[in-house]
């Protein structure tokens, strides 16, 4: 068989794959979004039935043998499919040892655990999930164990899955810098800064309004209106089948007007990323291979960067008082964009500003490289989350659901994932700096002209995400590797001149 053949083969097989996946994934957004209750459990039997085809297909000899070939010799292939080869075989050599029983038991692991981590919480008793996380981190090291392929260590190893390239080494330089700065940064705000107004935040507005809120939002940020939905749900998310078919979902709190149009803001970035990858890397089976800081980085940009900066707040005031009816008309722009920028020690990562956010993965981060590495127990985990948020934020964790159980990642097998948060808010400004040489970032949003943005990540940024690794990335679209001084700059001269500090 020639290349031109076996490639021909293997993509029938990721045409087919494809399907099937595009199905699972419209009966889990039918589960988020509007399944009854008495209906989701047998739309999980449907979808297990599915993710067993796949299964069947992806672990067939012929896939295995195109896969392994076509890496071995892969002349006569373009360099897009080049690299969907290489997406498939890294990923099919990390995973090739994992036996059906292997891989049997790791499922039952996993969906125990998202319960037990769902009781353990509602309860606030950390006790009732120490098992099932126990458990994950065994298997976790179990899989990594039996790669050929070896990192320094097992934690080295999530890391590199998450972000290919990422290692130990590079991300304790990376939040070193963070704490030196930004530690000291906010602990100057709680001493010094000037008060800032936010009573008005929590005034009702009607979940209608805020809905056309969120659409007239979706379209200044660029989006293919006949390519988009939008639905609501309790934890937003963003999911695209092709371009052609991208789904954002968002939250309506009646007295939290703002809430939504951040959620909005930032799922219209993914969304903005899965509309615009070129059409190429979807007829080669080539595209969503970006990393999770790839996309964090273009949904913190349009929530943060663009969403929190006074040009945008002037921009979208006037509609915020116009389908508010009235409820804003006291409030100044510049009142607005003091509020939506408040920074202060909080509890729970979701709820934090911009500014602190990152303290919050830095802890998450510690504390994942110590327990993947074996350095300590699962029951260490607890009290060391709340000494290292009494040092790094000043507050104390009341309890564990406040604390150490608030975030779902834990629950499964995303350990290396958190860091992605963190680097996604660093790259973001790193871009913004490489924009702003090429137009006038601020005067473009002062004048609602978003799409100039989107067409500049189009053509910089999403074009070649799928093709590169995070460090090929970076370096291709601003000619450096990541460097967190322009994230720390700018958090420097923002929270600054925001709070008036001396
Ligand atoms: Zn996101």
């Amino acid at each position: 068989m020639t290349n031109r053949q076996k490639l021909k083969k293997l993509f029938a097989i990721l045409d087919e794959i494809e399907s099937y996946f595009h199905a699972i994934g419209k009966m889990s957004f039918d589960m988020e979004c509007c399944a009854p209750e008495e209906g989701i459990e047998p739309a999980g039997k449907d979808m297990a039935v599915l993710g067993k085809q796949v299964h069947k297909l992806t672990h067939s000899k012929t896939y295995e043998r195109l896969i392994r070939e076509l890496h071995e010799n892969n002349e006569g292939l373009s360099p897009v499919q080049k690299k969907t080869v290489e997406h498939l075989y890294d990923y099919w050599s990390k995973t090739k040892n994992i036996s059906a029983q292997l891989s049997y038991e790791m499922d039952l692991v996993t969906n125990k655990a998202y319960g037990d981590w769902l009781s353990a919480k509602k309860a606030s008793d950390f006790s009732l999930f120490r098992k099932s996380l126990a458990d994950l981190i065994h298997y976790t090291r179990l899989a990594i164990d039996l790669r050929e392929e070896k990192k320094a260590t097992p934690y080295d190893s999530c890391l590199d899955d998450t972000e290919k390239g990422g290692s130990i080494a590079q991300l304790d330089g990376f939040f070193a810098a963070l704490k030196e700065r930004i530690v000291p940064l906010l602990q100057r705000i709680v001493a010094e800064g000037k008060p800032i107004r936010e009573d008005f935040m929590s005034r009702p507005v009607p979940i209608p309004r805020q809905e056309a809120m969120s659409r007239y939002l979706l379209k200044l940020e660029g989006l293919r209106q006949s390519a988009l939905v939008l639905m609501t749900t309790e934890h937003p998310f963003t999911t695209n089948f092709g371009r052609y078919d991208v789904r954002v979902t968002t939250h309506y709190h009646e007295d939290s007007f703002i809430s939504n149009v951040f959620t909005t803001l930032h799922e219209g970035g993914h969304a903005l990323f899965m509309q615009n990858e070129p059409q190429e890397l979807h007829d080669q089976h080539c595209a969503d291979n970006m990393t999770s800081a790839m996309h964090e980085t273009i949904s913190r940009f349009y929530e943060n960067l663009i969403g929190r900066s006074e040009a945008f707040i002037s921009l979208v005031a006037p509609k915020i008082r116009e389908l508010s009816e009235g409820v804003f008309d006291d409030i100044s722009d510049r009142e607005l964009y003091e509020a939506v920028n408040v920074a202060r020690p909080s509890l729970i990562r979701t709820e934090a500003d911009e500014l602190s956010y990152c303290l919050h993965i830095m802890i998450r981060y510690e504390l994942e490289k110590a327990f993947i590495n074996g350095e300590i127990t699962v029951d260490e985990i607890p009290a060391l989350w709340n000494a290292k948020y009494k040092e790094y934020l000043g507050i104390e964790v009341p309890d564990d659901a406040q604390g150490c159980l608030q975030d779902v990642h834990w629950s499964g097998y995303s350990f290396g994932y958190f860091p992605s948060y963190a680097l996604g808010n660093a790259y973001g400004v790193q871009i913004l700096r490489r924009m702003e040489k090429d137009f006038d970032v601020d005067a473009a949003v002062r004048a609602g002209e978003l799409t100039r943005i989107r067409d500049w990540l189009t053509e910089h940024v999403f074009s070649i995400a799928s093709l590169t690794t995070p460090d090929e990335w970076i370096r291709a679209v601003t000619g450096e590797s990541l460097n967190v001084n322009y994230f720390l700059d700018y958090l420097e001269e923002k929270f600054t001149k925001l709070y008036e500090l001396k």
